[in-house]
């Protein structure tokens, strides 16, 4: 577990190590450190560093390579129950082991960190990359990455986790592209007219839930109806067609609205060529 290295001696591998185990699976190394160990030595326990330790993030197990304590100047005993490791140079035993009933041979030690290794290890896990784009201000996540990767930001090693749509980003690429500009022209009292419906909203005290307003683009003057129903649209504006007509004694020519509005009136006027 990473939390157990000396976070002083991690580094992240630039080319991670491929660790064959015993039932053919493949397991990828992308850190290297040393873990400080308190090892049962007999008589005592005593404070040790086993150095450059691979950090393979799928196994929470550490495995002990024979071959290379034998390579570091120490004799492996395996012969239970007195099986120890002995450092060579000095004709000490280092560390004793005990065989567990699964058959494998276990180190009689355990992790030794300190208080503040923890912390500064906890700091150093990978951090998820959606986390790490929203903390620099929504930077780019390719630069995220190289920033991580040229060891640039302190305490973070590794990212991890695929990048996610990030949505204040998304609402920040939109933009408005402005209006055009119009050179249509009215030339009399009903000529043209914009209708939008809206709703619905809380009960008003009449019951109303829903209005639509009609604005005449020649005069610039806005009616609006209250309505309960949205399906009373059509005979508001019915009832506003006759007012308006019959005030100023002109016929509606073109009537401008979205789906809403213009599809229940165009069932209703199928003969009529409102635009
Ligand atoms: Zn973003």
């Amino acid at each position: 577990m990473i939390k157990y290295f000396d976070p002083t001696s991690l580094k992240q591998l630039k080319t991670p190590v491929i660790i064959c185990v015993g039932n053919n699976d493949t397991l990828l190394a992308t850190a290297v450190g040393n873990i400080p160990f308190l090892f049962n030595v007999g008589s005592s326990v005593k404070k040790g560093v086993v150095m450059d330790v691979l950090y393979c993030s799928d196994i929470t197990t550490t495995l002990v390579s024979v071959s290379q304590l034998n390579a570091c100047g120490n004799r492996v005993i395996l012969d239970r129950p007195d099986s120890h490791i002995v450092h060579k140079p000095s004709g000490r035993t280092v560390a004793r082991m005990h065989l567990t009933r699964s058959g494998l041979f276990c180190l009689d030690a355990s992790p030794h960190p300190s208080k503040v290794f923890i912390s500064l290890a906890m700091s150093l896990q990978s951090l998820d990359i959606n986390d790490l784009h929203r903390r620099l201000g929504h930077l780019a996540f390719d630069e995220c990455k190289k920033l991580v990767y040229r060891g640039l930001i302190e305490g973070v090693d590794a990212l991890h986790r695929w990048q996610d749509l990030c949505p204040g980003c998304i609402e920040g690429k939109i933009h408005q592209a402005p209006f055009h500009i119009s050179n249509s022209v009215t030339v009399n009292k009903l000529h043209r007219v914009h209708s939008d419906l809206a709703g619905p909203f809380p009960f008003s005290v009449h019951g109303c839930k829903y209005f639509v307003i009609f604005f005449n683009e020649f005069s610039k003057k806005l009616w609006v109806y209250f309505m309960a129903r949205k399906s009373d649209m059509l005979a508001k504006f019915m009832e506003w067609k006759a007012m308006v007509e019959l005030q100023l004694g002109c016929v509606l020519q073109e009537f401008q609205s979205d789906n809403g509005c213009y599809g229940m009136i165009k069932s209703k006027y199928a003969n009529q060529d409102y635009n």
